[in-house]
């Protein structure tokens, strides 16, 4: 380096992009030449940055177990530190003697007036401060309608991100990173407690994903070698590895979008299954464009007229639905699968979504709520999204009257039954015939497979006949709601 050259270190703010690899923030600060201080802040009272779930928290700790020992293979510390993000950003400025701050900016409501704060900061004290874009393959303010509005259906808008400039290729893991002299104190992760004990429910969550950069890289790889080709047809069997399981790699940034996107175009050039699955990285797209433009989307119908939905409050069935016992065995499978592996397949979250707002007709902030608890991939864009798809209520919903029967889809989707079996063991020894619906077995099928209904496994806590009728009618008053205010 030149005598010339600016030596104050770049600071770099870690969020959820828990990552080296095409980390655009990363790669500017080497460019600098400055020694670099890598940091991540865990901020619990900053109203504006969100709060994980507990099954997410497991995932940071992993993930950021990852982070540290790869930038230790490096040379240098991985900076920890809590507090109110701005705070801690402007105290470690004035500790390291900062001449800069570069990060990737964030797309959840409420984050980009902290980034501003964090940038009025930095420009009252002489800090140059970057921030990159990285979260998302387009921009979500850039994609418009032709009339020059936010998009609120799926099909134009990923023409539109399609006739886009190609999203850039990503960047390589920089060969060096200089690491500052005298690093600044951290946290130890361990003291932070992220991980749950007494009891340890997520105990069984590594033997179905390994957090960080490389268990990344190795979930995409299969995908590619083995099931992208058919995951236009596989995409929709519980029972079958059918899907890339990126989900929570892709929330905290482990792998970047675009590393996604190029590596699917470059493996199978063409390929019906690759743009199938391009194609899903698109409802990601859109779900943050959503959130971008109607920032409170995670609490409030997206069609206001939701809001004359006549809801109804049950514990006792809430509590059956979340522990996988409302008699319903693909609902029951399902909800035990997100229990134990911290993770449900897309299918799934429809059923069991469908099953909570229209069969039981609880709020879908119920359903929202516990997934935000329990999945590892729990994602504000994401899951309001998906829960107001399924209410009806969303941008892009399925249609209101489209209520889905958990036993025809079951018969369907998990014909035999290999699905239900691997999550609910109680019913095992039942013929695929009759796995789909317990209730409805012969007594002596029921017998010969050890299962007395009302105490080795429940029955069904809803009727799906009655209970249709009565979630339509509840939509005949949304409707009626609806005209009024037309
Ligand atoms: P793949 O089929 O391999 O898809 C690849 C990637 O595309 C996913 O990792 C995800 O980033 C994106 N994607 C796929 N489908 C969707 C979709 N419908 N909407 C948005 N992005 C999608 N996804 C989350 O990441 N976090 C959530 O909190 C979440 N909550 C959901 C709640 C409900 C009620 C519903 C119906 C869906 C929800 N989804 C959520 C979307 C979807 O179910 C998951 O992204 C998918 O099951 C993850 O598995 P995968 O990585 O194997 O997906």
């Amino acid at each position: 380096m030149s005598d010339t050259q600016d030596n104050s270190p770049t600071i770099l703010w870690h969020r959820r992009d828990l990552r080296l690899r095409d980390h655009l923030p990363l790669s500017k600060a080497v460019e600098r030449g400055a020694p670099v201080i890598p940091v991540y802040i865990l901020d619990r009272t900053s109203p504006e940055i969100e709060k994980p779930g507990a099954a997410s928290l497991w995932w940071l700790h992993k993930s950021l177990v990852a982070l540290k020992e790869a930038y230790e293979e490096k040379g240098l510390p991985l900076i920890l530190r809590t507090g109110p993000a701005a705070e801690v950003l402007e105290e470690l400025a004035k500790e390291t003697k900062a001449g800069a701050l570069y990060f990737h900016r964030s797309i959840l409501p409420g984050e980009e007036a902290l980034e501003q704060t964090i940038a009025n900061f930095c420009n009252s004290k002489d800090i140059e401060c970057r921030r990159f874009r990285g979260e998302t393959l387009f921009d979500p303010s850039e994609i418009r309608t032709g009339s020059d509005t936010a998009y609120k259906v799926f099909t134009p808008f990923w023409k539109a991100c399609l006739e886009e400039p190609e999203p850039a290729e990503p960047l390589p893991i920089p060969h060096s990173i200089k690491a500052a002299e005298t690093p600044p104190a951290s946290d130890n992760l361990e003291d932070w407690a992220l991980l749950p004990t007494k009891p340890d429910w997520a105990k069984g969550f590594h033997e179905h994903f390994r957090p960080g950069e490389e268990g990344a890289r190795q979930s995409l790889k299969r995908f590619l070698n083995t099931a992208v080709s058919n995951y236009k047809k596989m995409r929709d069997y519980p029972a079958v590895d059918g899907t890339s399981r990126l989900s929570p790699h892709l929330h905290y940034g482990e792998i970047s979008i675009r590393d996604c996107w190029h590596q699917t175009k470059a493996a199978k050039p063409g390929d019906k299954g690759g743009e199938a699955y391009l194609r899903e990285l698109g409802w990601r797209e859109f779900c943050y464009h959503l959130l971008h433009h109607w920032p409170d989307m995670e609490e409030a119908p997206f069609r206001p007229e939701f809001a004359s939905y006549p809801w109804k409050r049950n514990k006792e069935q809430l509590t059956a639905w979340q522990k996988g016992q409302t008699g319903y065995p693909i609902i029951d499978a399902a909800m035990r699968q997100l229990w134990q592996t911290g993770w449900m397949h897309n299918r799934l979250r429809m059923l069991v979504g469908s099953f909570l707002v229209k069969n039981l007709m609880l709020h879908w902030h119920e359903g929202r709520d516990w997934f935000w608890e329990t999945l590892v991939d729990a994602d504000i864009a994401n899951n309001s999204a998906g829960w107001q798809w399924i209410a009806g209520s969303g941008a892009d919903a399925a249609p209101y009257f489209r209520i889905f029967n958990p036993v025809t889809q079951s018969e369907k989707f998990d014909k035999e039954g290999a699905f239900i079996r691997r999550y609910v063991p109680e019913l095992k020894d039942l013929p695929a015939q009759y796995i789909h619906a317990p209730y409805e077995a012969p007594k002596e099928a029921l017998e010969k497979a050890g299962i007395t209904l009302g105490q080795t496994y429940p029955h069904p806590i809803a009727d799906l006949k009655t209970t249709r009728q009565s979630a339509l009618d509840g939509y005949e008053k949304v409707k009626a709601a609806n005209e009024e205010n037309e």
